[in-house]
């Protein structure tokens, strides 16, 4: 069956934590309204916010269509989106922001609208339904940032590029012009995006701690240098190396998502330096550091979360540069048919691979 000719859309429901996920057809509007874009899936990521909704951690309106992180083509494209034609490729912000408001306004910060609307966090009920990415289709919105995707890059080096690596952009786009140095917490793939974006943005010294040794074996492939968070990696970067002034780094870059690392990325700083806190997206995240810390290192510490329309455009731009030179296909691993998503889910909880892909392309 060629899902893109097909009234019904074939999508891995979720109905809540340990119930099992459910393969449902759901109905394909006939024509998008204006400014929607109805496109097939190629290829979609599991990123670890919908593991952390599988389990429970997180809470979504129930039943609804995970995952936000994909890559697919153009079926049909609704009035006001006349430039999208059937057949191209194409990848889009994860927030739809209204445009008008405060926030879409004002504060720059459209990912914070006062009507926004997130992909893969939306009920059934919310519209047309086809509000995931585990899914044959996805029915994409008037205020969504729809970017056109290069023949030259692949769909698993495309598919995390609208929640990883845009969100690595963001924080990229917070740190001072000249850094020279940077210390990237963390060496999942956010963390192995940074090295790769601080490296060809000049750095000379990109440092990627983490302390899991499968993850630090990827770090060099990325320009990265890595380090072994169990070891005293510290005493060695503050004490002044080769690459590293004994005053410390310009800028840490936190993406490993606990808050017990944060001390010792504060110590890593050199005075004025930027601190980007981006990967800590839960509630046990509170800090063990005083304004005092802060205060006499003349810090800059700056939460970074999702992005701007900007951000998707850079990361493609990105990657069509530099996907020569950094090993981007092998982050995600082969795709998993969609009707096997429960499968696909638990292998991501192994984390063996930075991303697990689902493709409702694969026959099961
Ligand atoms: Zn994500
Ligand atoms: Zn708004």
């Amino acid at each position: 069956m060629n899902p893109t000719n097909s009234g019904m859309a074939r999508a891995g429901v979720f109905l809540g934590p340990g119930a099992p996920l459910e393969t449902r057809q759901l109905e394909i509007p006939v024509s998008p309204g204006r400014g929607e874009i109805l496109v097939a899936i190629d290829l979609a990521t599991i990123c670890g916010s919908d593991l952390h909704t599988f389990s429970g951690q997180r809470r979504e309106p129930t039943p609804l269509v995970l995952g936000h992180e994909a890559v697919g083509r153009v079926v049909a494209a609704g009035p006001g989106r006349e430039s999208f034609r059937p057949g191209q490729r194409v990848t889009w912000s994860l927030a739809d922001s209204c445009g008008s408001c405060l926030p879409c306004t004002r504060f720059g910060l459209p990912q914070k609208c006062d009507s926004l609307f997130k992909y893969g966090h939306a009920s059934l009920s919310d519209g047309s339904g086809l509000n995931g990415c585990y899914s044959s289709h996805i029915l994409l919105r008037a205020g969504t940032h729809v970017v056109m995707v290069p023949d030259a890059l692949s769909d698993p080096v495309v598919a995390p590029a609208n929640c990883a690596l845009s969100t690595v952009m963001h924080a990229a786009s917070r740190v001072p012009a000249g850094t020279r140095t940077v210390l990237v917490q963390g060496a999942g793939l956010l963390g192995l995006y940074a090295c790769a974006v601080f490296r060809e943005r000049g750095a000379e010294a990109v440092f990627c701690v983490d302390i899991d040794e499968q993850r630090l074996s990827r770090v060099t492939d990325f320009g990265g240098i890595p380090l072994d968070g169990r070891s005293d990696y510290l005493n060695g970067l503050v004490a002044g190396s080769v690459k590293c002034s004994r005053h410390g780094v310009d800028a840490v870059i936190e993406v490993a998502g606990h808050p017990a690392v944060v001390p010792a990325g504060l110590r890593a700083l050199r005075p004025g330096g930027t601190y980007i806190l981006a990967g800590m997206v839960h509630p046990a995240s509170a800090l063990d550091l005083t304004g005092e810390q802060l205060i006499r290192k003349c810090a800059t510490m700056t939460g970074v979360h999702n992005y701007m329309p900007r951000h998707l455009d850079e990361a493609i731009e990105f990657l069509t540069l530099t996907v020569g030179r950094y090993p981007y296909a092998g982050l995600v691993s082969p795709p998993w048919p969609l009707d096997n998503l429960s499968i696909a889910v638990e292998e991501a909880g192994k984390r063996a691979w930075p991303r697990v892909s689902v493709s409702p392309r694969q026959a099961s």
